[in-house]
């Protein structure tokens, strides 16, 4: 089945197509290479982010006050398609996260002094839900929140959290009430990580970067004012800022590139007098079909949005797929590659075979624990998608 856009999508698409080529321009041949797309220049990133705000095209599900720009599940699915495809920025960090979440359910002083300077990347947020005890099962969490006059005192600590050393805010729970239920005793609030008795300390990945942190807090004090919703309601605000965590799209056109360049390579290597193994061709091949099966189950997600319904085991079914077969082409990779995929470019070091196999197979073990592990999702979809019963 091929799906064609509507007449009105099919200008929308040309008129961001034009837009991207303009400003961004369009991927160079060398991009198609094997190895990872290089980090784009940080002013270039930024100057295009920018423009991305000025059209409302950063936050396209806001509203236009907040300075998005009031798309419908179409259009935003085919801006995010086509800035996919030519590997441009889409979001500035935890946007689309936080943002949504102070629209829903922030006072009007949290959306005036929060929404717009998120909007122009004047600041950075990092997201304080991971606990040393409580991952999947987040309701658990421990930081305490005590209420003492118009403050709370936070005592606790946060784990896992992306960019926490470089973020000005921290949207998080903390549990308001030991007594109550275990959903029923959390506040969300949002913090300032200048508040004194905040530290944060670096965990360095598999990949040898320093992506998250732990975040300890001792008698850190947060005003009421910084709360978020009711007190001990928190984990039903928590959870829109969860829904909003799951994406569809990028997985499959990312995985698209990965297989046009594994087979870029393949060909490289016949034209070279060198060709790989009919047992490569055909993992190759298999990589294929499975990328054409996620960009389907894309395709079921965003039609259930269009017509207004809410996705949740087809969610789960999308980003336990994309993730897990993100893992198989960067193994399938590896294969093709052998010892030269081991290769990492030293810093400094000016010459680069362009093939990092070793590197994009590390950097693809997260997508299965972030967001919620393959074993929640598979957990969602045999219980709420086809009513088994729990074990
Ligand atoms: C790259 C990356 C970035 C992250 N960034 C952030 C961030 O910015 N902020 C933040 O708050 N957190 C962040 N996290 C944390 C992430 O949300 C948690 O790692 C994830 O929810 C899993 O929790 P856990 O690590 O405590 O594992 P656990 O929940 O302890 O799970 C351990 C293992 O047990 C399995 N398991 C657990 N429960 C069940 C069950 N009921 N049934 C079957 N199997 C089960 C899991 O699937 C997993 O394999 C990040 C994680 C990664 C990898």
């Amino acid at each position: 089945m091929r799906f064609n856009d509507t007449p009105e999508l099919a200008t929308w698409r040309s008129t961001v197509r034009d837009f991207v080529h303009e400003n961004w321009g369009v991927p160079k041949p060398a991009d198609e290479d094997m190895g990872m797309e290089g980090p784009a220049d940080e002013t270039k990133t930024s100057a295009w982010l920018d423009k991305l705000a000025e059209r409302g095209w950063l936050a396209p599900a806001w509203p236009k006050k907040y300075g998005g720009a009031d798309m419908s599940v179409l259009e935003q699915f085919v801006l995010s398609q086509e800035l996919h495809e030519a590997g441009a920025p889409v979001s500035r960090q935890m946007l689309n996260l936080v943002g949504p979440t102070i629209m829903l359910h922030g006072t009007d002083e949290q959306k005036a002094e929060h929404l717009p300077p998120m909007l122009h990347g004047e600041v950075a947020w990092c997201q304080g839900f991971s606990e040393p005890g409580s991952g999947s099962d987040l309701a658990s969490l421990q930081t305490r929140a005590v209420r003492d006059g118009d403050d709370y005192v936070l005592n606790g600590q946060k784990i896992w959290t992306s960019g926490a050393h470089r973020a000005d805010w921290m949207f998080m729970m903390a549990r308001t009430d030991p007594d109550a239920p275990k959903h029923r005793g959390i506040s969300y609030l949002l913090l300032s990580m200048k508040s004194p008795g905040v530290t944060v300390r670096p965990l360095i990945n598999l990949a040898d970067g320093h992506v998250f942190n732990e975040v300890f807090f001792e008698d850190v004090r947060v005003p009421v004012r910084n709360r978020v919703g009711e007190e001990n309601r928190g984990w039903y605000v928590g959870t829109t800022t969860l829904d909003f965590e799951r994406s569809n799209i990028a997985r499959a056109i990312s995985a698209h590139k990965s297989v046009n360049r594994l087979g870029n390579y393949v060909r490289g290597r016949a034209s070279a007098g060198n060709p790989v193994s009919a047992a490569y061709r055909m993992e190759v091949a298999d990589r294929a079909v499975e990328t054409a099966i996620c960009e389907l189950l894309s395709f079921v997600v965003i039609s259930i949005q269009a017509r207004g319904g809410v996705p949740n085991m087809e969610a789960s079914m999308c980003k336990m797929y994309g993730s897990e077969l993100s893992q198989r082409i960067s193994w399938t990779e590896m294969h093709l590659t052998g010892l030269k995929g081991q290769y990492r470019k030293p810093q400094g070091l000016e010459q680069d075979t362009g093939i990092h196999a070793a590197m994009d197979y590390m950097t693809t073990v997260p997508a299965t624990i972030a967001a919620g592990t393959s074993e929640i999702q598979r957990n969602i979809i045999a219980t709420r998608g086809l009513g088994l019963p729990r074990g």
